[in-house]
């Protein structure tokens, strides 16, 4: 799904977090949202998702204005930062959630939950581990579960934000890999938010640079790191969002 983002602000209180922003992203892209804490990644993120109202200016997906769709409706999986899994639900359920909590209208037979549940949990490589809850699980493998439950529901769009922020750099070396891979076979139109360059540098397609709501530079990983809009690309590395 191609996403057209046009003269889109966010105000909070006053305070604007987003100024105008203008972005383009092709169906099919893996883009990362690179930025200081506080530049706005996790806000235009949220936007896009519909989690929070844009104060000016538009979402497109595809041709249809996003604000117009429903947000259960809008097609948009999503990755919280801390991976905000169901405590008291198994691996399974929580990967099973965006499909079991459908109206019943449209809810897909358990079987057929089940297969997918299935289908995810090779996909994310954690099969065998179904039965167990989320306390029971290492960071790496709590973040494949988030994964796997924003993929349940087949989005079009999906969105992670700093999803690999709260692990070691081992671990955050394989998800990266993985992630790609996985984007790669799903076809996704996928964001992610990070606020560190080599992780943005090595996995993106394009990179989009923010400081303070705005948009500081767009481009190719190679092309952000031989021309640096802004000195701040390599000064922020270490800052803890
Ligand atoms: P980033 O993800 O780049 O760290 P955010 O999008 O979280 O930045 O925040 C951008 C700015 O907006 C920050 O100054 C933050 O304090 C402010 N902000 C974000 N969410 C809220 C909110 N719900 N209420 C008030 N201010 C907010």
């Amino acid at each position: 799904m191609e996403i057209r983002i046009r003269d889109l602000a966010k105000s909070f209180d006053g305070f604007r977090a987003l100024h105008g922003v203008d972005l383009d992203i092709a169906s099919g892209e893996l883009v990362a949202l690179l930025g200081p804490s506080g530049s706005g990644k996790t806000t235009l993120l949220r936007v896009i998702a519909g989690l929070e109202a844009a104060t000016g200016g538009h979402v497109y997906f595809g041709d249809e204005d996003a604000t117009t769709i429903p947000v259960r409706e809008r097609g948009v999986g999503f990755v919280f930062q801390h991976y905000a899994l169901f405590r008291h639900m198994t691996v399974a359920d929580n990967i099973a959630f965006g499909l079991s909590v459908r109206p019943r209208a449209t809810r897909p037979p358990k079987v057929e939950i089940d297969k997918r549940v299935g289908e995810l949990l090779d996909l994310v490589q954690l099969t065998g581990l179904e039965k167990r809850y989320p306390t029971q699980l290492s960071g790496g493998q709590r973040q494949r579960v988030a994964l796997a439950r924003a993929l349940a529901t087949e989005p079009k769009v999906l969105l992670l934000d700093e999803p690999f922020g709260a692990l070691d750099a081992k671990v955050r070396k394989e998800l990266r890999k993985w992630l790609r891979e996985i984007h790669d076979r799903t076809g996704n139109t996928t964001l992610f938010v990070t606020h560190d360059q080599e992780e943005a540098l090595e996995l993106a397609d394009r990179v989009v640079v923010l400081d303070k709501g705005h948009i500081q530079q767009i481009g190719t990983p190679d092309q952000i790191y031989d021309e640096p809009a802004t000195p701040f690309v390599f000064d922020f590395i270490g800052d803890a969002s």
